[in-house]
Parts: C-alpha cells; sequence; structure tokens
C-alpha cells in the first residue's frame, strides 16, 4: 500500500508533504518523491529507497518555499523499484504532475494510443500514462478537475489519483475508484491522504472519498462531484483517535488491522489477472496446461508466514484439484532427500521476495527434470497485502 498526501494552504508544501509521508511510512514502500508549484513551473524530486534518501536530496537541493504540493511513497507494482519508476509523474510539457496508488489496468492500450503521437514515456509504470493524459486535457483548454473527469472516465483498474497543474497552482485535484483517499479539513488549508494518519497533527476534521469521485482543495474549499462532473454531498467525521491509533485504522494492534485487511489484500494482488470471462491469468508462471495435467504431487516451501499461506494452499488445491500437496519448510526441506520426480511441481513461497532455500543436489537421479523454483512471487510484481513488521 503506497502512502498518497496533497496540501495546499499557507505552510511551506515541502514540510507538510514530507512530514505526511513519514505518518504513512508504516504503510511499507519503495520509493518516496514530491512535487510543489512555484511560478508556472513544476518541481519535481524523487528517490528510489527509504524516504531518507529523498530528504537528502531536497537538504542539498531545496525545493522551492511554496505552499501546493503532492507527495508519495511507492509500492511498485509495474517497473522496478528505480527513481525513474518513483513518483510523481510528469507529462510531456511537464505542467501536470501526478501521483498515484494502484493499478491502471489498460494502461498499455492507452499509452499505445498516445505513443502513436510522439509522446515519450520515462518509466516503467502505469501511472505515467495518466499524467500524459490529463496534461493533454488541461492543454485542450479544460480545467484540472474536468481534466481529472475526462481521463478517469477511461481508465479500468483501481486507483487514486492526485494531480497538480503548473498553470493553475492554486489547487490540487485527487480522484479515487477502489483505493482509499481521505481529505483533511483545516482552517485556510486543506490536505489529501491515503489515511488520516498524514494529517493528524493538523487537522481532526476529515471526508472520507467514495467510488468514483473527485475532490478538488484549494485552501478555503473543499468541492466533490462524481467522474462525471455532478456534484456530490460528502459528511465529514471527527477523527477521535490519536496518532498511534490512526495509523492502525482505528484497530488496536496492526496484526488485527492486517488481518482485517486480508480480503482486500487478496482482491488487489488479483488486480490486472483476471481475463474478462472470470479466469485467473498467470502470465509469470508459464507452465503449459499439459505440463500441469501431468503433475502428480505437488510440494510447497515456504517458512513463517508463507508456510501458514502454504497450508491454506494445501486445503484449496487438494479441494479443486484432487492432487496430494504436501506442505514443508523450507529450513528442514533443504536437509532431506525428498522424493520428487518428473512429475512433481515444487512452488517456492517467499514473502521477502528470497528464495526460501536452493534446489540442492542436482546430480540426484531422482531430481532429474523435477520442477523446481517455481516462485509463487511473480517477479516485478508485488503482492499489494501489508508489510512484514
Ligand atoms: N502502479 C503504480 C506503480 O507501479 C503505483 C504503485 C503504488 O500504488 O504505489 O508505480
Amino acid at each position: 500500500m503506497c502512502g498518497i498526501v496533497g496540501y495546499v494552504g499557507p505552510r511551506r508544501a515541502q514540510d507538510v508533504v514530507i512530514d505526511g509521508l513519514r505518518r504513512l511510512e508504516y504503510r511499507g514502500y519503495d520509493s518516496a518523491g514530491i512535487a510543489v508549484v512555484d511560478d508556472g513551473r513544476l518541481h519535481v524530486a524523487k528517490r528510489a529507497g527509504k524516504l531518507a534518501n529523498l530528504e537528502k536530496v531536497l537538504a542539498d537541493t531545496p525545493l522551492p518555499a511554496t505552499t501546493v504540493g503532492i507527495g508519495h511513497t511507492r509500492w511498485a507494482t509495474h517497473g522496478p523499484p528505480n527513481d525513474a519508476n518513483a513518483h510523481p509523474h510528469v507529462g510531456g510539457s511537464r505542467r501536470v504532475a501526478l501521483v498515484h496508488n494502484g493499478i491502471i489496468e489498460n494502461f498499455a492500450e492507452l499509452r499505445d494510443r498516445i505513443e502513436a503521437d510522439d509522446h515519450v514515456f520515462l518509466s516503467d509504470t502505469d501511472t505515467e500514462i495518466a499524467a500524459h493524459l490529463v496534461e493533454l486535457q488541461v492543454e485542450s483548454g479544460v480545467d484540472l478537475p474536468t481534466a481529472m473527469q475526462r481521463v478517469c472516465q477511461q481508465l479500468d483498474g483501481a486507483f487514486t489519483l492526485v494531480a497538480v497543474d503548473a498553470e493553475d497552482p492554486g489547487q490540487v485535484v485527487a480522484a479515487r475508484r477502489s483505493s482509499p483517499l481521505v481529505v483533511g479539513l483545516g482552517d485556510g488549508e486543506n490536505f489529501l491522504g491515503s489515511d488520516v494518519a498524514a494529517f493528524i497533527e493538523h487537522t481532526r476534521e476529515a471526508l472520507e472519498l467514495g467510488q468514483d469521485q473527485i475532490v478538488t482543495i484549494t485552501a478555503d474549499d473543499v468541492t466533490v462531484t462524481d467522474f462525471w462532473g455532478r456534484p456530490v454531498e460528502v459528511k465529514p467525521f471527527h477523527v477521535d483517535w490519536d496518532l498511534s491509533a490512526a495509523e492502525k485504522d482505528g484497530h488496536d494492534w496492526f496484526m488485527r488491522k492486517e488481518i482485517f485487511e486480508q480480503p482486500r489484500a487478496v482482491a488487489d494482488s488479483l488486480i490486472g489477472r483476471r481475463t474478462p470471462s472470470g479466469l485467473l491469468q498467470l502470465d509469470e508462471m508459464r507452465l503449459a496446461d499439459e505440463e500441469l495435467r501431468d503433475i502428480d504431487k505437488i510440494i510447497i516451501i515456504a517458512c513463517g508466514t508463507s508456510f501458514y499461506a502454504g497450508m491454506v494452499a494445501k486445503y484449496a488445491i487438494e479441494h479443486w484439484t484432487r492432487t496430494p500437496v504436501e506442505v514443508e519448510l523450507a529450513s528442514e526441506f533443504r536437509y532431506r532427500d525428498p522424493i520428487i520426480d518428473a512429475t512433481t511441481l515444487v512452488v517456492a513461497i517467499s514473502q521477502s521476495g528470497r528464495p526460501p532455500t536452493r534446489c540442492r543436489r542436482s546430480a540426484t537421479p531422482a531430481a532429474n527434470g523435477r520442477r523446481c523454483s517455481r516462485s509463487a512471487t511473480p517477479t516485478g510484481r508485488r503482492s499489494r497485502g501489508s508489510p512484514t513488521r
């Protein structure tokens, strides 16, 4: 889960945005970035790794002391965690900067469409297309909220988008579909955040945006519409949690919060992996149907939480496929002499992304032709569940 922050008001945007991102660090992330608008120009700083890396860049080269800004901590789904893929992303004329939480499922198709018009993309993300599209709209003469509406109407997937327009610097515009976004209502200042922890030290009055809604914040005003520009009334609420409860979404413990997040985490992991007819499509697996049909035993190897996930998988796989499944602790498996042949499928699960064990003794006759190291963690795309704590 990434973190999103937006600010319009009298304070220095860089400070408010970086503080907000720090409050959202507990959500987990792999890179961070910020954009502010000054004198008709965008100023963007972003870095892979911890927020401290971004703060170092800002300490060396501070952004102009302006009062409108957006920030992001990324959890990569499309493209590796590096500086170029970190958010914010900008349009081709560097007029619009945009951050995004979620996945834009039809990004490739939209990108192909505008790449034909000489748009150059600087990242591997699904996000960058949205920055280009919003910019194209404002360049056609509509305001930023209208541009956001028109773009959201074209997008499939789950997303929170937050954008600024260098030529209309007094506002930040955000959109939400199946991804969180709350608005902090201040006095002469307003905030956006993935959750209230981002702004709770500044205000306890908040709005939660509904599905398919767009919010425009200025220093004195908050306007909410749907994706078609129709006004929407959203009821404010008062946050009475303290900061530590806010980080836990009102739950007493992170563990409880994460248990309640499981349905969402599973649904998010499957975004972009369902065919229109509802079948699962796991492109990274590359096992042909014939190969799968030959398999007569499955061994899942994993450690810790992944081991428990493997036990759940055993119940599901045996129930649906009638193929026997063994779940093995990776730390034990590497010292065993397992019975594996050409029709055994070994699935290694790693939550951290590291292999839990190595295939050993490739000279073992029984191991010939075994299918080993088909990691259940698809490469280049992370599960969007909560980080390990
Ligand atoms: N899909 C986007 C990316 O990979 C956003 C990921 C996020 O939610 O942080 O950059």
